[in-house]
Formats: structure tokens, C-alpha cells, sequence
């Protein structure tokens, strides 16, 4: 019995896709490195629940108030793009085809799971496309049908905007999340998306 290294292990094996087998690995691993590295490891992982915060605007991870993408001066602020969770920005900044704004919602709706309306962040994002006016709102919601019910309710909440609401077009396989699909399919829905609603604001056209 080694119970720092038994406790490390089991520390270790609540991180997703890590077993138990990983788990020992990884301690083991650790185990052989120097202090040096073992502590600047440990500061990292103290440092991440120190330092971040939610962006008060987008609702992605920041050090700052504000993100750096929200700050950003060659950023298109006329295109918001909605996504499920802060995994989900980083997957489409990867792709590097995305040069506009988001808004994390902090999840889909769920009833069944209890996530309705009021647990996500809808009426942030009603407020601020009030308030900033973007000409577009892209549906980055992946293809579950909890995120395809989602992306209906947003689309029908901003019917009479001026906005015109897209989501990603065909190649996102149906019930993947955004995180696991491939950066040419991703890059490929970004730029061919299609329009689900267009609105002048005027309700002869709508
Ligand atoms: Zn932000």
C-alpha cells in the first residue's frame, strides 16, 4: 500500500477518457519526473481555478472580464455565432475559418434533464443582440436532437429581428457534438451554411 500514489491514482481516474490503467500510468509517470516539473504541473492546474472566469459578454473562459475575442479589434462583430459549450469555441477557433463573435449557452435544452430556457444563457443573448445588432446568428449547435430543439427555439425566438439566423450546412453528422468532428467537415459547414430565417423586421416579410 502506497496511499499518496493509490490517492494520485484515483484522482486521477475521474478525468474523462482516463481508466484506471491510464490512471497508474500517469502517476507512475509523474512519480519519475523532478520537482521542478511536478510542481509547475500542480500551479498549472491551481492556476485555471484561480484565474478564469466567464467573459461577461460571450460566456467563454477569460482572465479577463472581457475575452480576448470579444476585445478584439479584427474580429466581425456583426456575426455571432451560438454554440453549446466553451469546447465548442475551441474547436471552431481551431479550424481557423471563423473570424466573427460568440455566445456560449452554457448547454441545450433538456426538459427531460431539466434544462429549460432560464437555465441557459437565451435572454443574455436576447439582450445583447438588442443591444449589439448583429446581421447574423449562426446556429453552431451540433446535430443531437436535444441541439436540433435548440436551435428551432432560437430561430424562433429572433423571428422578428432584422437578423438573419443560419446554422452549419449538411456534412455534421447527426447526434455528433461539434468537439468530434473533423476540422475539414467543420470548416466546410462553416462556410456553406444555410439560411433557416431572414428577417427584415418588417412583418409583410417575415
Ligand atoms: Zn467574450
Amino acid at each position: 500500500m502506497i496511499p499518496s500514489l493509490e490517492n494520485l491514482v484515483e484522482a486521477l481516474s475521474q478525468l474523462p477518457t482516463i481508466g484506471k490503467k491510464s490512471a497508474w500510468r500517469l502517476a507512475l509517470f509523474l512519480l519519475e519526473q523532478n520537482q521542478e516539473q511536478v510542481e509547475n504541473l500542480a500551479n498549472c492546474i491551481g492556476e485555471i481555478k484561480e484565474k478564469i472566469c466567464v467573459c461577461s459578454e460571450c460566456f467563454n473562459y477569460s482572465e479577463e472580464e472581457l475575452c480576448s475575442i470579444c476585445t478584439s479589434a479584427t474580429r466581425d462583430r456583426s456575426v455571432i455565432c451560438v454554440v453549446e459549450k466553451p469546447m465548442d469555441v475551441f474547436t471552431i477557433e481551431r479550424s481557423g475559418r471563423y473570424r466573427g463573435l460568440y455566445h456560449v449557452l452554457g448547454g441545450v435544452l433538456s426538459p427531460i434533464n431539466g434544462v429549460t430556457v432560464d437555465k441557459l444563457r437565451i435572454e443574455e443573448l436576447k439582450q445583447r443582440v438588442a443591444k449589439a445588432k448583429p446581421e447574423e446568428l449562426i446556429l453552431g449547435l451540433g446535430g443531437s436532437a436535444d441541439a436540433e430543439t435548440t436551435a428551432l427555439y432560437l430561430s424562433r425566438l429572433f423571428t422578428q429581428s432584422p437578423l438573419r439566423i443560419t446554422r452549419f450546412a449538411r456534412g455534421l453528422p447527426a447526434g455528433m457534438e461539434l468537439e468530434y468532428v473533423d476540422q475539414v467537415t467543420l470548416s466546410q459547414a462553416l462556410n456553406e451554411r444555410i439560411a433557416i430565417h431572414y428577417s427584415t423586421g418588417n412583418k409583410d416579410n417575415s
